[in-house]
């Protein structure tokens, strides 16, 4: 474990208040609150970076909803998220939007990495909290992508890369879906248990994502768990079998996913 990663993860699991800077980049509003809700009261500077918008552009999500259009409900899960960061007190938390359409992350691998690359030379956090690379979700795998070649962009201008500390979401497991909980890896994961009143407030949190109701029913409230990101490849599979968003019906499989990812490398000059 790099020094860096190991002190942020020294603070989360004593519960101290962060005084350093920190980056949080998801994929979704909401994501930052399943994986990470209760830690964000503890950010004294956090940029939380949200790479789409929530809302498909096929608009089928949007229309179960009962919303008349892609832009309002993007725009409902925008004030959600604020909703959010209010309940859960996150004071020190400022919000970004990248605004790339929902499940299109990997069609603008490169735009995404440079837009992180260039926040994280203005903002120069010392940790960077992200999604892991499991399957879960195209946009999910995604943000770990663009994180880690948005960190090797930076280290090649000389400056030394943030620690990347991943939170969790979920990701398939055998026919059922697995939440809270990381795919394994070699890499110790740090387990904070959340008092009554913490585990309250990310409830509340959660309630704020009003249209997320039925999805976010399944998470947990009991723990969060963080871990430093694993050196992943990006061009194999995130895990042996079908991906849990392969069962989704979105046009999208892992094979599609990574030839994105491998022309994503090349352009960044990456490869
Ligand atoms: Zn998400």
């Amino acid at each position: 474990m790099t020094e860096r990663a190991d002190a942020v993860l020294q603070i989360l699991a004593g519960g101290r208040t962060f005084k350093e800077r920190v980056m949080i980049v998801v994929a979704h509003p909401d994501d930052e609150t399943v994986g990470m809700g209760a830690q964000l009261c503890r950010l004294g500077d956090a940029l939380l970076l949200q790479v789409t918008d929530g809302a498909p552009r096929d608009g089928r999500d949007a229309a179960a909803r009962g919303f008349a259009s892609t832009a309002d409900y993007a725009l409902a899960r925008r004030a959600e998220l604020h909703a959010a960061l209010e309940a859960g007190r996150a004071e020190g938390v400022r919000t970004e939007i990248v605004g790339v359409p929902d499940q299109e992350a990997c069609l603008n691998l490169e735009t995404v990495t440079e837009h992180i690359a260039r926040r994280l030379r203005q903002e120069a956090p010392d940790a960077i909290f992200v999604q892991p690379y499991e399957g879960g979700h195209p946009d999910h795998d995604a943000v770990a992508f663009v994180v880690r070649a948005a960190a090797r962009l930076i280290a090649s201008d000389g400056r030394s890369p943030p620690a990347i500390i991943e939170m969790t979401a979920y990701h398939a497991d055998g026919p059922r879906l697995a939440t809270g909980t990381f795919l394994p890896a070699e890499r110790p994961v740090t387990t904070i248990e959340l008092s009554c009143a913490h585990r309250l407030r990310k409830r509340r949190m959660i309630d704020c994502f009003t249209s997320q109701r039925d999805l976010l029913a399944g998470f947990a409230t009991e723990v969060e768990r963080f871990r430093e990101a694993p050196e992943y490849d990006f061009l194999e599979p995130p895990h042996p079998g079908e991906l849990h968003y392969e069962r989704l019906g979105w046009g999208i499989t892992g094979e599609i996913w990574r030839r994105h990812v491998r022309a994503a490398l090349e352009a960044l000059g990456l490869r």
